[in-house]
């Protein structure tokens, strides 16, 4: 597939090796909307055109494209790509509302294109491991997982999540929505109602929140609680399942890395569960690549990002009045 990069970020810049580890992926050309950056990361990425016009961009016959850009703009630009024939590749959250995401959905089956969302932490091997053991009853009938997913955002992420709500800043669309994703592939249900709580630790300025916790309530009774925060240096991140049989418990999963040690304790004491450590973003190109292919879906389809997307505005909903939120 001919490949387009739309937004020349951060995270385009982890997912791009990834990408090259495929067969028969070309990745042509990055759409910015600084000419200079988009030379700079052009040529650091070896791809042959840069560009500031997306018309231009997808006037150039691509496959599929890969959208990294500010959060208000992965709707526009996703409708675009889709309308120029591209299967699109769109990072979290999928769009800033419910009705945008909807849109998008609806286009891409309209124009039979695929849309996935790069909920990476669903190509991890631990998690895999994780939600097959529940599914097989490993730890008896799930009642509860508590999630940290609390980290220290590194100074060079620090721009527009943590001072533009406009753009989708803020710990709940940034993080919120990854750990809603996450337990609706562990526990295979839906989330139903949250309470959120949101705080100001020292990064988030103006409205933006840098640190969540939330109560989530999810078909089948199972109860989550969940811990996001820009401001938390040095702690690890942890998963912790809790079944009437026994519990499920991780280290280190939560992150880009595609790591993380997990452990199962039971009536039999406890061991540890071997998980390799994988490419998370390889992983998921690589089923979107697929699903393009006509084999299978993407890890996260863009009706999965719509449902991430649901539980990160309840919550803030939930955190700006005060109240449990049903998730729409
Ligand atoms: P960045 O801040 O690196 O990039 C976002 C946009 O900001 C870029 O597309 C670029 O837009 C612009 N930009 C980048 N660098 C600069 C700079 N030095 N000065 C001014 N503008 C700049 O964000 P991330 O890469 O962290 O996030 C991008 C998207 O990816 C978001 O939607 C985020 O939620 C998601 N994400 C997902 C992850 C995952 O694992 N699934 C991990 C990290 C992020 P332009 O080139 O158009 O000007």
């Amino acid at each position: 597939m001919r490949w387009g990069f739309i937004g020349a970020s951060n995270i385009a810049e982890r997912v791009i090796p990834s990408l090259r580890k495929i067969a028969g992926q070309e990745l042509v050309a990055v759409c910015s909307r600084s000419a200079h950056r988009a030379q700079q990361f052009a040529e650091q990425q070896g791809l042959a055109s840069a560009h500031t016009d997306l018309s231009e961009l997808l006037a150039l016959g691509l496959d599929a494209v890969y959208i990294s850009s500010t959060n208000e703009q992965h709707a526009a630009q996703t409708l675009a790509a889709l309308d120029a024939g591209c299967h699109v590749l769109c990072e979290k959250p999928l769009a800033m509302s419910l009705a945008d995401a909807a849109a998008m959905i609806e286009r891409a089956e309209a124009q039979g294109r695929v849309l996935g969302t790069n909920h990476h932490l669903r190509a991890s091997a631990l998690h895999g491991q994780v939600r097959q053991m529940i599914a097989d009853g490993a730890i008896g009938r799930v009642h509860g997982v508590q999630v940290s997913h609390a980290v220290y955002l590194p100074p060079h992420l620090q721009g527009w999540r943590i001072d533009v709500p406009g753009a989708g800043g803020g710990v709940v669309l940034d993080i919120l929505v990854h750990d809603a994703d996450l337990l609706r592939f562990l526990l295979q249900a839906e989330p139903r109602r949250i309470t959120t709580v949101t705080r100001q630790h020292g990064l988030g300025q103006g409205q933006v929140e840098d640190s969540a916790m939330s109560l989530l309530e999810f078909d089948g009774g199972v109860l989550a609680q969940t811990h996001e925060s820009f401001v938390a240096k040095h702690a690890a991140t942890r998963l912790h399942v809790l079944g009437t049989e026994g519990a499920l418990y991780a280290e280190g999963s939560l992150t880009q890395d595609g790591g993380g040690r997990l452990w199962l304790r039971d009536a039999s004491g406890e061991r540890e569960v071997p998980a390799p450590k994988v490419d998370l973003y390889e992983i998921g190109c690589d089923a979107f690549v697929r699903a393009c292919a006509g084999q299978g879906a993407p890890l996260a389809s863009g009706a999965d990002g719509e449902r991430s997307l649901a539980v990160a505005l309840a919550a803030l909903s939930s955190a700006a009045n005060g109240r449990a939120q049903q998730i729409d």
